[in-house]
């Protein structure tokens, strides 16, 4: 079977394995797992900040970032495509109870001007601006990457205006292995930065959340009021761990196995566009809904997994676990198709 539907769906290797096992543990919620304190401190230093907290899920570190960034009533300004806006269940507004205000451009990422024109006035009538938050790399956007310049614009906005930035770093491995940016260069642009370790990183379950050290301090009592605060969480942090020190170059092989794999498919009579992958994410554009569905039906009885992204169009996610092989042969179910 070769998995394309997302990078969530590697597993650990046995190398991973043999490091949880050993992994030393504690009681997490007293702060004595010192995996979990290396894992933290780690995490930390590489992007810039003083301070970080293990969750299970990239959810809820968004989420929490979120809470301690706002007040109820307050709104966020974001782009349309946020995975905080479209797949977290609503929960900015279950649990911070503050609105959004959306930016639409094409692939996830935009201006200053963009979050300028959405800033409000201090008036009682309006609701108060108090954060912006980036998605780097933009899975819906097709994962996109942002220029460090246009971070840094960003930023600036949200500086002039006391607005916190936070940045939904699910995939920010992935724009760094693309753009050759240093995780200190982008992570000090931000109050506060997500990871995820079980996306392209192949760790079996986590995320980090980053920031100065009141930040987390405040980020810590809502983990705790989510339900996400564990106990000897070590053996799986352990497996972030593990793809912190040794994943991380290596994401550049999914990136070209992707480059691959479009190029194989651009040219297809049945496929009407192939957005340019920039990372691991390729979306291919079809004229019509039947031709998904058949195409979908088509690979699975090649044993090749993938999902829909909207009626007309297929997601492809490489990571971990692909090879040359199965991108050729991947190309060539999709060539017998017709
Ligand atoms: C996967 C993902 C998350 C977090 O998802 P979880 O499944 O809750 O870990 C957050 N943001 C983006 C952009 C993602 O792709």
């Amino acid at each position: 079977m070769i998995d394309y539907r997302s990078d969530t769906v590697t597993k650990p290797t046995p190398e991973m394995i043999s490091f949880m096992q050993l992994a030393e543990v504690g009681d997490d919620v007293y702060g004595e797992d010192s995996t979990i304190n290396t894992l933290e401190k780690e995490v930390a230093n590489l992007f810039g900040h003083e301070a970080a907290l293990y969750c299970p899920s990239g959810t809820m570190t968004n989420q929490i970032a979120i809470k301690t960034h706002t007040q109820p009533g307050d709104e966020i300004i974001c782009h349309a495509y946020s995975h905080i806006y479209q797949y977290e269940g609503g929960g900015i507004a279950f649990n911070s109870a503050v609105q959004t205000n959306l930016i639409h451009t094409d692939r996830g990422v935009f201006a200053p001007a963009d979050v300028e024109e959405r800033i409000r006035p201090d008036d009682v009538h309006f609701s108060r601006t108090s954060l912006v938050s980036i998605e780097n790399t933009c899975n819906k956007g097709g994962g996109t990457c942002w220029e460090l310049d246009e971070i840094k614009a960003i930023e600036s906005v949200c500086r002039n205006n006391n607005l916190k930035l936070h940045l939904d770093g699910a995939r920010v491995f992935n724009a760094i292995a693309a753009k050759h940016y240093t995780p200190q260069e982008i992570g000090t642009k931000f109050d506060s930065i997500s990871v995820c370790f079980s996306k392209g990183l192949g760790a079996p379950v986590g995320s980090v959340l980053i920031g100065n050290t009141d930040f987390i301090k405040q980020a810590k009592r809502w983990r705790k009021v989510m339900g996400g605060g564990m106990r000897q969480a070590g053996y799986i942090a352990a497996g972030a761990l593990y793809a912190l020190r040794h994943h991380r170059e290596r994401l550049q092989e999914d990136h070209k196995r992707m480059e691959l794999l479009i190029n194989g498919l651009k040219n297809l009579p049945f496929v009407e566009h192939c957005q340019t992958p920039e990372t691991n994410i390729g979306i291919v554009h079809f004229s019509d809904s039947q031709t998904v569905d058949r195409i979908l039906s088509h690979l699975k009885n090649n044993a090749i997994l993938t999902s829909a992204m909207g009626p007309k169009t297929i997601r492809f996610v490489t990571h971990l676990h692909h090879t040359d092989k199965d991108i050729e042969r991947t190309i060539d179910t999709l060539t017998e198709f017709a």
